[in-house]
């Protein structure tokens, strides 16, 4: 019997489906890089808290100097300074004027700022080269924020602009997503840790370095990698231990048909439910996914290449998902730079390189595609993905692009 095949976008939908986000937690603004927004927030008071200086000069009375000019300037009596954090606490009088630096407060009865290039100071005075409008240079209060605004929505993923505007805000600390616990188990009697020395068959376990790596990327916190033989009690023991400590569980290899595969018959064995077997894609065909009561459980395929590429397609969405996240499949198009052969019935997940040129984006194959040659994803920024449908693709042919993840914001 021939197997039948989830399309992509279906097996994303079905993973989503069991996929509901975790509870909330309060974190620290300092600990909160990559951490996704379980609140709205809403700011509290007004960002600038106060109308300032967008220049080093005076702040004055915009009447005082009207028909001010470089050959009629206008000489005020400079009445004190306002630098800072250390606001004038006076009031501007008619002829005056404050000295005042950028993001200094302005002074009650000012209404402008003349810049120091625009003026002569002597004996106590300032003479005033320019014509000033009332609110030239002038930062008013609430111009970045207004109080009560809504800043940042809940399902935002925390980068370096959102911790930089929460920190505007005065908040020490946020109501985050919880971080989705993820086990990886990678196995294989072929695989052997870093350090020990290859015997004949034997090879190294990629998978155990660059899956956690992705999960990290999208604020996982990770249970230490397990590396199973080819046998069933061992696999069992892992699966077990993994199923009682993880939200999701992610097993790399040994999701074949082969005779040593044993990682369906023993998920079936601990009753994990199937929900799909076999995406049609390529890379990555032997897909799985179940699950046991809330916890995520994927068998990917164990081929480097086919390990990340759907970690990317269908775990990331999940783990997006769990953190409460809003889920956005980043595409776009781009036109492939390559003839690029391929027959109907899968579709197929190019890794490629973004290159813009003066007609706009450029896909450029990273070279062997073939499932074993990690090094393919060496400096890929996205995945092509040619439909199930396509035949061969043409260079020069408009294809759609998935961004990877390490264009995306939020790395801890
Ligand atoms: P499997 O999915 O177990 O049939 O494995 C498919 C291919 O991926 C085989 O060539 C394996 O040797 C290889 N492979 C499986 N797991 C890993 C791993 N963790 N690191 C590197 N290669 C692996
Ligand atoms: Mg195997």
């Amino acid at each position: 019997m021939t197997q039948t095949l989830t399309e992509i976008d279906e097996a994303r939908r079905i993973v989503l489906e069991h996929a509901g986000a975790l509870g909330g937690e309060p974190v620290a603004l300092a600990d909160a890089q990559g951490r996704v927004l379980a609140v709205d927030v809403d700011s509290p008071e007004a960002v600038p808290p106060f109308d300032n200086s967008a220049m080093d000069g005076f702040a004055l009375r915009s009447s005082d100097v009207a028909g001010a000019g470089p050959r009629t300037p206008v000489a005020l009596l400079i009445a004190g300074e306002s630098r800072a954090g250390h606001p004038w606490p006076q009031t501007v009088g008619p002829a005056q004027a404050v000295a005042i630096s950028t993001g200094a407060m302005l002074p009650a009865g000012a209404d402008g700022v003349v810049a120091v290039e625009q003026t002569h100071t002597r004996d106590g005075h300032v003479e005033v080269l320019t014509g000033v409008a009332p609110g030239d240079y002038v930062r008013l209060a609430g111009e970045d924020i207004r109080a009560g605004q809504r800043v940042l929505a809940r399902g935002t993923r925390l980068g370096a602009a959102e911790l930089g505007v929460l920190a505007s805000l005065g908040r020490a600390e946020v109501g985050c997503s919880r971080r989705p616990r993820v086990a990886v188990i990678t196995t294989g009697d072929e695989l052997v840790a870093l350090g020990v020395e290859l015997t004949p068959g034997a090879i190294h376990d990629a998978n155990a370095y660059s899956v956690p790596a992705l999960a990290a990327q999208l604020g996982a916190e990770l249970r230490p990698v397990a590396t199973v033989p080819d046998e069933a009690q061992a696999t069992r023991r892992a699966l077990e231990s993994a199923l009682a400590d993880a939200d999701v569980v992610v097993v790399c290899g040994g999701v074949s048909v082969g005779v040593h595969d044993h990682v369906r018959p023993t998920l079936a064995a601990l009753g994990v439910s199937e929900h799909f077997w076999g995406v049609a894609l390529r890379p990555g065909k032997p897909t799985w996914f179940g699950t046991c009561g809330e916890t995520l459980v994927f068998g990917l395929p164990g081929n480097p290449v086919s390990a990340m590429v759907t970690f990317t397609l269908f775990v990331a969405p999940a783990l997006d998902a769990l953190s409460g996240a809003v889920v956005s499949v980043r595409r776009s198009g781009a036109r492939i730079t390559r003839d690029y052969a391929k027959a109907p019935g899968r579709a197929h997940a190019v890794r490629c390189r973004l290159l813009l040129d003066e007609h706009g984006w450029q896909a450029e194959p990273t070279g062997d595609q073939r499932s074993h040659i990690l090094t393919s994803m060496l400096d890929a920024d996205a995945l092509a993905i040619i439909p199930t449908a396509s035949g061969d693709v043409r260079a020069g042919e408009n294809v759609e692009v998935q961004l990877l993840a390490r264009m995306w914001p939020g790395l801890r």
